[in-house]
């Protein structure tokens, strides 16, 4: 009994120590402890023995009890370390590689430009309009003091659209400038009125360098019963003055323009040279920036505001070539080219 008993426990120990793995060893434990187990059966068997054995033998058999139990606990822990380290192993990723970067875009140099100057004259109490990119001839042309035969017309050979339009308003076009919904504005809210009208135009007209046949402008329009030119040049200075973070000078020189009266071009002083003179304001010292001027009587008028109580000034500047000046760019073209090599530098 003692030899059978010696002979179990060297058998199962070896079996625990080949055990590759906790399944194995499972089963060993119970093939030798468990309920029908090998040890459990000679258990069972010791009442069976005479009385002067059982002391012995009963202690003899707990001890390998014990023994295989503890070897059966000791290799289930080895067992499981050993996986969890497999496990580990098999996830393991290097926290030191630098990570993927993700591409994302920006938004286009004109569009923020727009949002600046949106941000400036909003502060200084100018709501922001729109209007249509298709227009009727009327609001592009005769509302704005360019009837039909009128020499300005040619200065703005536009693209008209087939098919659309009413008598009344005559034949559609794109737009060639901001100015219609200065009509459209002066219609719908009456006086007084303070507006920036942000907005794509277009031209009919060869392109180069400096001209393509869309562009952006930025057109504003101040109607109220006691104003003049002194505050269009103080707003024009705080303006530009906000947007380059830099004291800018203003210089009105007399333009012609149908729809202002008397009209001006709006100079700026070099805001990268303070006008000492540089290859951005060719060396005058001064950057040609917009026309300007009183609004015409007749805009007005086409606006159904009353001209003896009212009196307007209004700007258009190309917000296109202000951005081509604020980063030094030499091609209008490339703004709309859609190169991703040129416009991933802003
Ligand atoms: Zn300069």
């Amino acid at each position: 009994m003692e030899k059978k008993l010696k002979n179990l426990e060297e058998e199962c120990l070896k079996a625990v120590i080949k055990a590759e793995n906790l399944e194995e060893l499972k089963k060993l434990e119970i093939k030798y402890l468990g309920r029908k187990g090998k040890l459990t059966l000679i258990l069972r068997g010791l009442k069976d023995l005479p009385k002067e054995q059982k002391p012995l033998i009963g202690k003899l058999s707990n001890e390998v009890k014990n023994t295989l139990e503890k070897a059966f606990e000791e290799k289930k822990q080895k067992l499981e370390s050993a996986g969890i380290e497999k496990e580990l192993k098999k996830e393991f990723f290097d926290t030191t590689i630098p990570g993927k970067a993700r591409k994302i875009g920006h938004i286009h140099p004109i569009s923020r430009l727009q949002e600046e100057v949106e941000r400036i004259f909003s502060q200084m109490g100018f709501a922001i309009m729109d209007g249509p990119e298709a227009e009727s001839e009327y609001y592009n042309f005769e509302g704005l003091n360019i009837p039909e035969d009128h020499p300005a017309r040619d200065m703005q050979d536009t693209f008209f659209i087939k098919g659309k339009g009413d008598k009344k308003h005559g034949r559609m076009v794109l737009r060639t400038h901001t100015s219609p919904v200065q009509i459209r504005t002066m219609e719908k809210y009456g006086a007084p009125l303070r507006v920036i009208i942000p907005g794509r135009c277009f031209r009919y007209e060869a392109t180069d360098a400096s001209h393509d046949s869309t562009f952006y402008q930025v057109e504003g329009l101040l109607v109220d019963e006691k104003t003049s030119l002194g505050h269009l040049k103080g707003i024009l200075a705080e303006f530009l003055t906000r947007l380059f973070s830099k004291p800018v000078k203003i210089r009105f020189r007399p333009g012609y323009f149908p729809f202002v009266e008397p009209g001006l071009e709006v100079d700026f002083s070099c805001f990268i040279c303070k006008g000492k003179g540089c290859r951005v304001c060719k060396h005058t010292g001064w950057i040609e920036f917009m026309g300007a001027g009183m609004v015409h009587e007749n805009v007005l008028k086409s606006g159904g505001i009353d001209s003896k109580k009212y009196q307007g000034w209004a700007f258009g500047f190309g917000l296109t070539r202000l951005t081509m000046m604020r980063h030094e760019i030499d091609d209008i073209r490339l703004l709309t080219s859609g190169n991703l090599r040129f416009i991933k530098q802003f």
